[in-house]
């Protein structure tokens, strides 16, 4: 879902294919009998990547879903039937290890600081960027041998806590994400400090209604879902995948094919073997798979308020129960589980007088060869006889309605490769580069999220790869990209030139905005005021729209802020009566938003994001702007437009004044634009600072731009007379002679 959004942001037509008859896929919700169970994910960490999916469209996630605080994140029951509460501030947890096991609280404290440390440089520096080139990687591994990602995560918190039993509770992050807390790498403690920053949180409703909001803002957005279709084979043409194939035959073609699904299964499954060099059957069988999961739904007649809403009862054993799980794929006689009891948080979630929960216990995935059909009983009372021996009392008395699913139901319901609940284990051989690529190494046009691949399973990571597809996929559209050239080179043939300076990406970023601009701009000057509103209307309220989706693109690949472009609309609108400038002060601001906006825009993709550096690109384009105006009072005062300020007339002027005025007119008209000349010229000295702040390439082409319109003004001050009707022009050897100056003066700074 949060893929199709960020395609849809970057101004692709998504459709969404799922196999279940409901959305949400893991997250998806049961209902039996009046009773609602979250099937999936319960516990929502780092809140703000939902915020970010809302916000990419102007809305607030608080307006479609809200998200309680949990209380305590967990409660951890040991087998000596000790207990831990675990969340809050630091030192609540503090005290409740010193309540446990005396002195410990330091250790923990240290715990924490180290996991911020690995945080900075695993969440913050790699989750958020693509690892399908290998030198991405190399570049990391210094940072990841002084964070001790060679150790485990259960080796690393036993440095920090003696406790046997803080050591299991604290080393149990991995397993939410598929992983065995004995060999996963110590870089998953980053969980750890997620949970810390942003604490743990419940949708209100469930997560099922999380679900509900996302589909609804897809739905929003245009995205079209189709369920109860399932792809069986990648359409392939020429090494590129072209669409899918479904079960039944019908075809879908598209652009781009992104799978959230297992992309083991769909490697090994939907595409030929003869299209794959690196993902082989063999290889892929040879990879270590997460565990399977076993989870067992139920409503209660009665209800349990002592029963907080994260409960972890761990089993005996720690150690032999994951060799069981993982090694030997055997089912074990001492569970460890996981049981959810969402009415502690949200009462709605069960009803009256009774209790709803899911418990689930790590079990071996589908390489072992269990009979589910047989055990899936079993465990089930197995699990209830635990639960009932020490949590819910008379439990086998009181439920009211029971489904439980097992790894067949992984494999049947959710395409997962050996029934696993998170696609491949989060081994440090299985991670970044070396787990599946979020662009497919095999075929073009073939792109993967979800949990399978990088960053990794749990929501903030499947929430985190939609990111990194926005990064990777071409640009909707991008056959245009010739046309934007094409169109920029007829249209500004100097630019056009400059632009040759600049690195391709940057180059194809400025054509897109340069398309955005004029097009607005020719709109504007052809008298189309229809086309302006509906644009204004389509992005005031978050529509689709075809050349607005252009600066959508930008906003995703570049980071360009919204603003911007709604002062620049605002400011075209305003021009599409005739135009009468009271003030300097008015004036500036128009200029502002017609000009001093596009270099708000520019600077983000010249990598410049320094407040100071933004104010001297906004007073360059203000700059540029009155230089435009001075050259085009004539032709302007022809359209009935003014923007030579009133306050700079000792009489009322009009456009007659302009075009046909008599010799006074002429004269304040000239010392008009002197005054508007001069305050050009100190604002072209302030953006000069500014220049600094760009990459080399950069600073040449904006050092020429700027030093060409200076030379405008210097061309209509010399003739002001011939200059009234005439457009004044800087001569080609001039813009030469400019460019080579500019060029070594970028280079002497340099
Ligand atoms: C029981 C459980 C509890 C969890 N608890 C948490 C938690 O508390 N917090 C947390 O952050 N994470 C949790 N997770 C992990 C998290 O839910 C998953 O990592 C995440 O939901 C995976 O999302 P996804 O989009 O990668 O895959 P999915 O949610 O599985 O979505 C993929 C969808 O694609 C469909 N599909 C697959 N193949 C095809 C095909 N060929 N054609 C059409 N459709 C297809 C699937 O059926 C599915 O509907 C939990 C997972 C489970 C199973």
């Amino acid at each position: 879902m949060a893929t199709a959004l960020r395609l849809r942001r970057i101004g692709y037509a998504v459709t969404v294919i799922d196999n279940n008859p409901k959305a949400g896929g893991r997250a998806q919700v049961y209902e039996i009998n009046g009773f609602k169970f979250d099937a999936g994910p319960t516990v929502i960490t780092a809140p703000f990547l939902f915020d970010e999916l809302f916000a990419l469209f102007g809305k607030k996630r608080e307006d479609y879903i809200e998200f309680l605080p949990v209380e305590p994140w967990y409660r951890f029951e040991f087998s000596d039937r000790s207990k831990l509460d675990y969340g809050g501030s630091i030192e609540d947890t503090v005290s409740e290890i010193n309540r446990l096991s005396p002195g410990e609280g330091n250790g923990y404290v240290d715990l924490v600081n180290f996991s911020k440390r690995i945080f900075k440089v695993g969440f913050e520096k790699l989750s958020d960027q693509p690892f399908h080139k290998f030198w991405t990687m190399i570049r990391q591994v210094p940072a990841l041998l002084a964070l001790k990602s060679y150790l485990s995560v259960y080796k690393l918190v036993s440095r920090f806590l003696k406790d046997e039993r803080l050591r299991r509770a604290f080393s149990i992050h991995p397993l939410l994400v598929g992983g065995n807390p004995m060999n996963t790498t110590s870089i998953y403690c980053l969980i750890h400090y997620l949970e810390r920053k942003w604490g743990v949180w419940f949708p209100r409703g469930g997560t099922g209604s999380l679900v509900e909001a996302l589909v609804l803002l897809m739905q929003e957005e245009g995205i079209r879902l189709e369920l109860n279709y399932s792809a069986n084979q990648v359409i392939v043409e020429d090494g590129k995948a072209v669409g899918i194939k479904m079960a039944g035959g019908l075809e879908k073609r598209a652009d781009l094919v992104v799978f959230d699904a297992d992309p083991a299964k769909v490697y090994r499954d939907l595409i030929d073997e003869q299209h794959r060099n690196k993902w082989t059957n063999r290889r892929i069988d040879q990879l270590t798979y997460s565990m399977g999961l076993f989870v067992w739904y139920f409503g209660t007649s009665r209800s349990y308020p002592e029963v907080k809403h994260h409960t972890i009862i761990m089993g005996e054993t720690f150690k032999d129960l994951l060799e069981e799980i993982y090694d030997q794929k055997v089912l074990s006689n001492d569970l460890s589980l996981y049981l959810h009891r969402p009415a502690a948080t949200d009462s709605a979630m069960a009803p009256t007088g009774g209790d709803a929960f899911y418990v689930l216990a790590p079990v071996p995935n589908k390489q072992a060869s269990i009979d589910w059909k047989q055990a899936g009983e079993r465990i089930r009372l197995q699990v209830e006889q635990q639960l009932e021996s020490n949590l819910l009392p008379e439990l086998s008395a009181c439920i009211e309605v029971s489904h439980y699913v097992t790894p067949d139901d992984f494999e049947g319901k959710f395409n997962t490769l050996w029934g696993c609940g998170f696609s491949v284990a989060p081994l440090f051989t299985q991670s970044a580069w070396f787990r599946f690529h979020n662009k497919s190494e095999e075929l073009e046009n073939l792109y993967f999220c979800g949990a399978g691949t990088h960053p990794g399973a749990g929501l903030p990571g499947v929430v985190v790869s939609a990111r990194l597809i926005e990064k990777l996929v071409p640009p909707a559209r991008d056959d245009c990209l010739s046309d934007l050239r094409r169109l920029f080179s007829s249209k500004s043939k100097t630019f056009s030139l400059a632009s040759l300076l600049l690195p391709k990406a940057q180059a194809d970023a400025v054509f897109r905005l340069y398309f955005i601009c004029r097009t607005l701009d020719d709109w504007a000057d052809e008298g189309n005021a229809d086309l302006l509103r509906d644009a204004m209307d389509a992005w005031q309220n978050n529509l689709p729209h075809d050349l607005l989706d252009h600066y959508r693109f930008l906003q995703a690949r570049w980071g360009l802020e919204r603003k911007p472009l709604t002062e620049l609309m605002k400011a075209i609108l305003m021009e599409q009566q005739s135009v009468r400038m009271s003030s300097e002060a008015q004036l500036l601001e128009y200029c502002h938003g017609v000009a001093g906006t596009i270099g708000l825009m520019l600077c983000p993709i010249f990598g410049v994001k320094d407040e100071k550096a933004l104010e001297h690109a906004n007073n360059l384009g203000i700059a540029m702007q009155l230089t435009n105006i001075c050259r085009d009072v004539f032709e302007d005062a022809e359209n009935d437009r003014i923007y030579l300020p009133a306050d700079l007339f000792s009489f009322v002027l009009t456009t007659k004044d302009l075009t046909l005025g008599d010799c006074d007119s002429r004269k304040a008209c000239t010392a008009a634009k002197e005054h508007l000349l001069q305050m050009a010229d100190e604002l072209y000295a302030n953006a000069d600072a500014g220049i600094d702040y760009l990459p080399l390439r950069i600073r040449i082409v904006v050092r020429w731009a700027s030093r060409m319109y200076r030379e405008i003004g210097t061309v209509i001050r010399a003739e002001p007379d011939h200059y009234h009707e005439t457009r004044a022009a800087v001569k080609r050897s001039k813009k030469m002679f400019f460019l080579i100056k500019c060029i070594a003066r970028s280079f002497y700074k340099n």
